[in-house]
């Protein structure tokens, strides 16, 4: 880990991208197989490969408290390391390398041990098993290894190194094309078996599994219609954005499963979705968006919340909030009739039809006849127009408001599918561009009425550059009183450092923050500051890793300043 680590820090301290590809590639070339896969999927900036359901399920409380205790050094001191850089892993290397004796180099632990000691913590059951391994895991470990086997753990390598630098890295050391080495990858969503692949000449042989979810594709934010025109017209594709939770469907034989944005198995939480697509004949992937829906008509967002976070939703539940699967995308499709899947060697095979035009993939959505909700079934068809011009889009957005949907997602029809990226393919809509989502990194006790609970939220967005995360703003949570009181307590257990009445917290929770304008300001860390914010809603469905960026910031601060009043006065509107 010693090696792996210090190949990190030099990746970090280059920004030419091509010098941190060949920096990667040259570690990667000489290793054998065992080495190869946990050095590629920790580099991806997690401890298991992104298909792999598995989680360590382990704080940063937790983690901290180990790391203290290792050190010999009291919480606080350990707070006041992690203040100064905003950085688990940092902060771990930083107060371990005052531990009084440095252990033996000798016993550092290798990657493959880390991979198996990761392994054995998403086994062990409970705080303290998980605890124990981690604690004998950083006790033989030098300081920078440390902190790095944290970074990993937690997802926050921060090192300024994106997927395709890394598949671009991969392609170098063994002498592949990138494109396959980034087709397999996203078909097996397995970047150390990518790898494997590419050291041995058989990335031809990468298949879509199913069951294993794919990334989602996401969408550019765009300030106005004119500006959608020009981008993907003369005729863009519009449907309505549904402002639901997204999902990915598999389904093979009568074996059924829903997957969150964030890759996680969501199944059991909307069981009828489920049991519906049991009864289909066809195997595939749909991707759509997971709706609150009663006779024709979607319910607000907040009835949907009331399912969320339940593993499994009581009967009364499901008959007071019926869900509906809002098909938009057809991923992957067995080849045989009907839609079957086809048997191969390797068991069923489904056709990725990821690179397949738009167009094409909507056309066999519609050739599936999804039964719909009006039918008795539990699925919908995203509504899908056309439009030439600036006028017929504001129209249309007009329209989708009145559905009660958030706004619009303009689609190319001749687009392929890019999973996880954020592609010019599809470009949102919403109006309601003044909102970010952000990550809450501190919390304060209220006054008055909110005495007692942590209700003043410090957010930040994410600097694409580095990962770091820079504070943008502060705002009293507009989070209802039994959202509060659990917030609260969750931001109890999850302090990783206090300063009289502020607590810096574990940065998990994303907030969905409205404002009226950007401002450029010295007060927060992003170098800009925002007017009347206030915290719209918990996006549980989001992980930190997909907050809004620097990037975005300055983008959404310089389309407000070219004279877009109007996208002011229209965002609160849309607000309100
Ligand atoms: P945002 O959450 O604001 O970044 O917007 C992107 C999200 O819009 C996607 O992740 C989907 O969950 C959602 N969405 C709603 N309707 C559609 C649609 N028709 N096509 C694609 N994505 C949609």
């Amino acid at each position: 880990m010693r090696r792996w680590s210090e190949l990190a820090e030099r990746v970090a301290a280059t920004t030419r991208t091509s010098e941190k590809v060949g920096l990667i590639a040259e570690h990667l070339r000489p290793l054998e197989p065992a080495r190869l896969v946990p050095t590629v999927i920790f580099l991806s900036g997690r401890p298991f490969a992104r298909s792999d359901q598995r989680a360590v399920g382990l704080g940063w409380a937790t983690i901290a408290a180990v790391a203290s205790e290792l050190a010999g050094v009291d919480p606080g001191a350990f707070a006041q390391a992690y203040d100064l850089s905003s950085d688990l892993g940092r902060a771990v290397a930083e107060v371990l390398a005052h531990r009084p004796a440095q252990p033996d180099p000798a016993r550092c632990p290798t990657v493959v041990e880390v991979a198996e000691a990761f392994a054995a913590i998403e086994r062990a059951s409970g705080p303290a098993g998980k605890a124990a391994i981690l604690g004998d895991l950083l006790a033989r470990s030098d300081p920078l290894s440390a902190g790095y086997i944290v970074k990993v753990l937690t997802g926050e390598l921060r090192i300024g190194l994106r997927e395709g630098l890394l598949e671009a890295a991969i392609a170098q050391a063994f002498g592949r094309p990138l494109e396959e080495v980034s087709w397999a990858g996203m078909l097996t969503g397995d970047i150390g078996q990518t790898a494997l692949l590419a050291r041995e000449g058989r990335l031809a042989e990468a298949r879509l599994t199913l069951f294993h979810p794919l990334t989602f594709m996401l969408a550019s934010p765009v300030e106005d219609a004119g500006e959608i025109i020009a981008r993907l017209g003369p005729t863009v594709w519009v449907e309505d954005k549904y402002d639901g939770i997204r999902a990915q469907l598999h389904r093979l034989g009568r074996e059924v499963r829903l997957y969150s944005r964030d890759l996680h198995d969501v199944s059991r939480q909307f069981p009828e979705i489920v049991a519906g697509a049991a009864e289909l004949g066809w195997d595939g992937i749909l991707d759509g968006e997971i709706l609150a829906w009663r006779d024709g008509r979607v319910l607000p967002f907040l009835a949907l919340q009331a399912r969320l976070g339940r593993k499994e939703p009581p009967a009364t539940l499901r008959a007071e909030v019926p869900v509906v699967f809002v098909a938009f995308d057809l991923l992957a499709l067995g080849a045989g009739e009907g839609g079957r899947a086809i048997e191969g060697p390797g068991g069923p095979r489904v056709e990725p039809l990821l690179r397949r035009p738009l167009a094409e993939r909507r056309r066999r959505l519609e050739a599936l006849d999804l039964p719909l909700a009006e039918e008795g079934g539990v699925f919908a068809l995203s509504h899908l127009v056309t439009a030439s011009s600036a006028a017929e889009l504001e129209r249309i957005f007009a329209e989708a408001r009145a559905r009660r949907n958030e706004g619009l997602m303009v689609k190319d029809p001749a687009s392929s599918y890019s999973p996880g990226r954020r592609g010019l393919g599809w470009l949102k809509m919403k109006k309601a561009l003044a909102t970010l989502d952000c990550v809450v990194v501190g919390v304060e006790m209220g006054h008055g009425k909110r005495h007692g609970v942590l209700s003043d939220y410090t957010f930040a967005v994410r600097d694409d550059a580095t990962g770091e995360l820079l504070t943008i703003g502060k705002a009293y949570s507009g989070l209802t009183d039994a959202e509060l009181a659990e917030m609260t307590r969750w931001f109890e257990a999850h302090t990783l450092a206090r300063h009289g009445r502020y607590r810096v917290v574990e940065p998990t929770v994303v907030v969905e923050v409205a404002f009226d304008v950007i401002m450029r300001s010295t007060r927060h860390r992003s170098g800009f500051a925002l007017r009347f914010p206030r915290i719209v809603r918990l996006r549980p469905d989001k992980s930190p890793a997909e907050i809004d960026t620097l990037a975005s910031v300055e983008s959404l601060f310089r389309g407000l300043q070219q004279g877009a009043e109007h996208l002011v006065t229209a965002s609160a509107r849309a607000l309100s």
